[in-house]
Parts: C-alpha cells; sequence; structure tokens
C-alpha cells in the first residue's frame, strides 16, 4: 500500500511575482521552493511521521552524528514541465535503488522503491508553481538526502534517522549554446578506492572533491576527470558525471561499474546506444589507451553524463602528463544525438519507448 503523505501547506508562500521573477534565471541550487518532505526514523518505530510541510531550518543536537561522522546520503533528479502543462519524472525508480544501495553502504535505514518515488512526487505536487514553464530547458532539480540525527559520539550506526526532500528551480544548463568542458586528469588525487564509497553517493565524497576541483580549475580546466583500478591508471570517472568516449569503429565505451556511481542518465546512454548505431561497450579503459586513442583519432568523441546537464561534450583534456584535444576540439557529432535524444525524452517530445517518464 503506497504510504500517504500528510500535507501541510505552508501559510507563507513566496509571492507569485517573486516566484516568476525567481523562475526567469533560477541559475542552481541557489532558490529553494516552499516545501519539503520530512520522515523520521527510530529502530523501534521505523518510518513514521511522512510529511510535506513548509520549507524551514532544522533544529540538530550539536552531538548529531550527522555533523562528525558524515553519515548521510543523496540523490538528485529532476521534474520536466510538458507541452501540455503536465510534469514528469525521469526513471525516479532507478534513483530508489541507488539510494536504497547507498544507505546500505552507510548502514543508513532503507527506504522502499514506492515511498521514495511518492515522497519525491508529493513535493512536486506541493510546489508545482515552481516547476518551470515548458520550452526553456528548465527544470525543477529534486534532492532527497538522509541523514544521522542521533546525538552520540560513539561510532556506531546512528538509531535516529531523517529523511528529507528539498527542491530547486534550474535553469537551462547551456544557456548560450551547449559548449565543450576540458577535463584535468588528477594523478595527485582518488575520488574512489576499491572497497571505498565510490559507488555510493555520500556527501563525503563531494566534501573529498573540492580540492581537486580547484586544482582543476587552477589548470584552467571545468571538471576533474580521477583515475581509480588497482594501479590508478584506469579511467573512473568525473566529479558529477559519468564518462564515454566514441571510437572510429563505432563503439560508446565507458567504464564498467565498480568503483563509480551508477549514473541514470549513463544507463540511459547505454540503453539508446544502438539506436544511434553504436555498440554500448563497458569495461576498463586505461589512460595510457585513452592517451593513445586521441593521439591517433581512434577516439573520436568523448561526452559526459549526468542530470545536471544531461550531456555535456568534452573537447579536451590535461594532465601533469599530456595536454590533448578531441576531434576537432568541437562537440561531437553522436555527443549531440544523444543530448537531444534524451531532453527529447525528459519534455515529451520524443516517444517514451523504455517506459522511462513518471507523471507526478
Ligand atoms: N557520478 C557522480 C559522482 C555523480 O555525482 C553523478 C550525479 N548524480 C553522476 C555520476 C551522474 O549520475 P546521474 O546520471 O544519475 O545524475
Amino acid at each position: 500500500m503506497t504510504v500517504q503523505f500528510q500535507v501541510r501547506p505552508t501559510d507563507r508562500p513566496t509571492p507569485p511575482q517573486t516566484r516568476e521573477e525567481i523562475l526567469t534565471d533560477p541559475g542552481f541550487g541557489r532558490y529553494f521552493t516552499d516545501h519539503m518532505v520530512t520522515v523520521a526514523w527510530t529502530p523501534d518505530a521505523g518510518w513514521h511521521d511522512h510529511q510535506v510541510t513548509a520549507l524551514a531550518p532544522i533544529t540538530l543536537h550539536p552531538g548529531a552524528a550527522v555533523l562528525h561522522y558524515a553519515q548521510e546520503i543523496l540523490e538528485g533528479l529532476k521534474a520536466f514541465r510538458h507541452a501540455d502543462g503536465s510534469v514528469w519524472l525521469f526513471r525516479p525508480t532507478l534513483n530508489a535503488r541507488r539510494f536504497a544501495a547507498s544507505s546500505r553502504r552507510l548502514v543508513l535505514p532503507e527506504l522502499d522503491e514506492e515511498t521514495f518515488v511518492e515522497s519525491v512526487a508529493a513535493l512536486v505536487r506541493a510546489d508545482e508553481a515552481w516547476v518551470p514553464g515548458y520550452g526553456g530547458e528548465q527544470s525543477l532539480y529534486l534532492r532527497p538526502f538522509m541523514y544521522a540525527t542521533e546525538a552520540f559520539l560513539g561510532v556506531r550506526p546512528a538509531r535516529q534517522v531523517t529523511y528529507s526532500v528539498i527542491a530547486c528551480p534550474a535553469g537551462a544548463y547551456f544557456p548560450g549554446g551547449v559548449t565543450g568542458v576540458t577535463l584535468w586528469i588528477s594523478t595527485r588525487y582518488s575520488r574512489a578506492a576499491i572497497g571505498g564509497t565510490g559507488s555510493a553517493k555520500c556527501g563525503g565524497n563531494y566534501a573529498a572533491s573540492l580540492d581537486p576541483q580547484r586544482e582543476a580549475l587552477e589548470h584552467g580546466c571545468e571538471q576533474v576527470l580521477y583515475l581509480g583500478g588497482e594501479q590508478r591508471r584506469d579511467i573512473d570517472e568525473s566529479g558529477t558525471m559519468n564518462v564515454f568516449f566514441v571510437t572510429a569503429d563505432q563503439e560508446l565505451l565507458t567504464p564498467s561499474l565498480g568503483t563509480i556511481l551508477d549514473g541514470v542518465t549513463r544507463d540511459s546512454v547505454l540503453t539508446l546506444a544502438a539506436t544511434h548505431g553504436l555498440k554500448p561497450v563497458e569495461r576498463s579503459i586505461s589512460l595510457d589507451e585513452l592517451r593513445a586513442g586521441l593521439a591517433d583519432g581512434t577516439v573520436t568523441e568523448a561526452f559526459a553524463a549526468g542530470t545536471a546537464a544531461v550531456i555535456t561534450p568534452i573537447v579536451g583534456f590535461k594532465s601533469e602528463e599530456f595536454t590533448a584535444s578531441v576531434g576537432d576540439g568541437e562537440p561531437g557529432t553522436y555527443t549531440r544525438q544523444f543530448r537531444e535524444h534524451l531532453l527529447d525524452i525528459q519534455y515529451g517530445r520524443a516517444e517514451d519507448t523504455h517506459g522511462w517518464m513518471h507523471r507526478v
């Protein structure tokens, strides 16, 4: 049976005019909607108090485990408005499954898939006016997260946990047209170790990415490309995106799952590959292979995939060892095709042959 969320609408909603002003240029992560979801958990009561209430600051005991040991996980997905005004989520059950996998790694209680999807849908319904209109590649970004609230400084799984969902309107990622990024291949930092938390979506992974990201910016690159594997010589992923390579013999190459995040966009691109005449291949890709492929033209395109930007063309790589551009340094044809195809599905312009869209 579907869990019912108790909805207590805010008595102080953002004035419509202010909201409309925000929606003309929301950027990303700066403005929050009027409501939030909260659900509490203890070992005895299980999940309880499923609520949608006014967005408000939370009160935490200074000894709350999350503040000390980062027992926390998160998700990210978007709601899209279609031309007929209806609002849809993109593959939310995959986020639900990944959230459950993250909770197992961080020893947080599991939330069932149905409650996860319903919690997100309930927030979107409460904040429907915050879903930007159709046509500008805007969306409502949803951020489910779970954290240990128990005040206890011993290192063990917390016995008091909160699940929450908040939302932010998100502007078009490439308002001036799609442009490519250059990735800094960090030989100094790792994102994930074998047996670590790389495949979980936990806050600590992102805290650890801030210094490598600073290093990338210092070298004139937009993002980091991390290395992994036994020897730390295999392509892993970027800070918030999975990476793909198109080869001259029509393969779509991407690193196998293991230490990387199992991206929803990654899975979608792999599923669509055949439609675009490419053979999807998941395997380890060494830095040496990438470098050689860029030099001899075997690697014809590179792109990154993730919820925020959908598809970001990668036009170059830099490291302590080499600098290389991809093809002619412009976003590639397949890269553009994947981007358009995914956006067309998300905004309801292409047939949803895989049943990926979930109406709110
Ligand atoms: N890798 C990392 C580390 C990420 O944070 C994200 C964003 N969630 C991705 C990959 C892409 O995953 P998705 O396509 O599900 O957004």
